[in-house]
Order: structure tokens, then sequence, then C-alpha cells
């Protein structure tokens, strides 16, 4: 008997945007949503809202993630939060090594790997972010950047922990980023599932949009997407749900 085809994830941060009551009205609307199997939702809300949103997603599909937790399980990390708590307020995914957290916060290869570690001690679902910057692109060291991140950020943890792994190319990310051609995602989509072992979904994330959603998810061996601008309303999310369910429906 062949196995059952893996689930599309299709998932959004929402990075630091939304009040309270715009995050519950989010959630309300996924919380009404009848979801596909064929499709993995999740959403990750800033910290300050992982526990209104939870609530309203409890007995959804939908899972709940959080954006960043520290390594250690509590202690005088003034401004920080643990994976323990982010999990009692609901979260049960944990992204991790954003390239915004790379750039900006200290985020190293090493600590990557030390919250990986500690999401699987607390039965968080890890979701790795990878990619390469535009010079290491240009460079043509695109497969190296990526095979090095994931190999560090997988140091240590055994080959059935569940890790999620997302292709997030720095030149393809936000405002001003370039979107990357299924052709730009391929080789690395394959490099990261080598590095990163056959079990484990590789997403793509970096201005998807409605546009460009269906032939990302043509990429070979690819697992979903992640998306953040272009889902930061509920129906621009819903709407590449359904891009994703159609393309199951292909497969
Ligand atoms: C991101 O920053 O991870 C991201 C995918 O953002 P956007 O879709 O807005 O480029």
């Amino acid at each position: 008997m062949s196995e059952p085809a893996a689930p599309i994830w299709v998932g959004t941060s929402w990075k630091m945007t939304k009040t309270l009551a715009e995050a519950r009205a989010f959630a309300d609307v996924l919380a009404a949503t009848s979801w596909d199997p064929t499709v993995q939702p999740f959403v990750i809300p800033p910290a300050t809202a992982i526990a209104a949103v939870a609530e309203r997603l409890a007995g959804s599909p939908v899972l709940v993630g959080a954006q960043d937790a520290h390594w250690e399980d509590a202690g005088a990390w003034t401004g920080e939060v643990s994976v323990p708590q982010v999990a009692d307020a609901g979260a049960r995914l944990l992204e991790i090594g954003h390239s915004e957290r790379r750039a900006h916060f200290a985020e190293t290869d090493e600590r990557v790997n030390l919250k990986v570690r500690a999401a699987l001690r607390h039965g968080v679902l890890p979701l790795v972010c990878v990619g390469e910057d535009a010079r290491q692109r240009e460079a043509g060291e695109q497969l190296a950047t990526v095979t090095a991140q994931v190999r560090a950020a997988l140091h240590g943890v055994p080959d059935d922990a569940a890790v999620l792994l997302a292709y997030e190319p720095v030149w393809a990310i936000g405002e001003g980023g370039t979107p990357a051609t299924p052709d730009d995602v391929a080789p690395v989509v394959e490099a990261i599932a080598h590095e990163a072992g056959p079990r484990r979904a590789v997403l793509y994330g970096g201005s998807v949009s409605l546009d460009n959603a269906a032939a990302l998810l043509e990429v070979p061996g690819i697992g979903g997407l992640f998306v953040g601008r272009a889902a930061w309303q509920v129906e621009g999310y819903l709407a590449i749900v359904e891009t994703a369910v159609e393309s199951a429906r292909r497969r």
C-alpha cells in the first residue's frame, strides 16, 4: 500500500504586526474555515498574541507558532521568552533563524542549533529558515551557504526528529525583495532536502503571492509555502491556501 501524500504546508508569520484585536479577528476567520486535509495550515503571531490566537484555534487543524524563543528554559534573560513559555501560550511550532533575526539580533548558526534542540526538548516543531544573501547568490554560493546553515542547525539532532526547513533567500524577502523563480528555487530545495534528510519538508518563502504560488508549488520536492506580506490579510492567506489545495489535487 502506498503512503498517503504529505500535506502541503502553508503558513504565515505576522512579524511585528497586528494588535490583539486584529489577531483575534484573523483567527476567528480561520476557526470558521473548513480545511482541506491536503494542506497543513499554520500562523505565527507576535508573542503578544500567541495565547489569544491559540485559544481561538483550539480544535482546528491550524498550528500556531512563535517567531522566536530563547534556548534556555528559564532564567535571567530580560526581554526574552523561552520555549516552555511559548508552548504554554499555545505555540506548537517555533520559527528559528529568520534572516531578519540573523541580520539584526545576532542569530548565529550556533544559536539556531541551540534553539532547534530547545524546541525538540519541549515537543515543539522547529521551522528553520535558511537562505543566501544577494552577494552569495551572485557569487554562486547559494548551495554551499544553505547546506552549511542546515548542517549547523541540525548538528546533534537525531535523524528521526521532526524538523521543518524553509528556504528563504534574503534577496527575495520583504519590501524591495525580488521574487525568486522556480528555477532559482529548485536546486536549493534539492540541496536542503539532501542535507536535512528525506522525511523533512522544505518550504519556500520570500515574496510569495497569489501570482507565483502555483508555480512555486510545482518545484520538485517542495513541501509548502511560508508567506509574509501577501498573507497578512486573512483573505490573502486563504487564497494562497486554496492555490495549494488545487496544486495538491494535481499532484
Ligand atoms: C519572510 O520575511 O519570511 C517572508 C516570507 O516575507 P515576504 O513574503 O513578505 O517576502
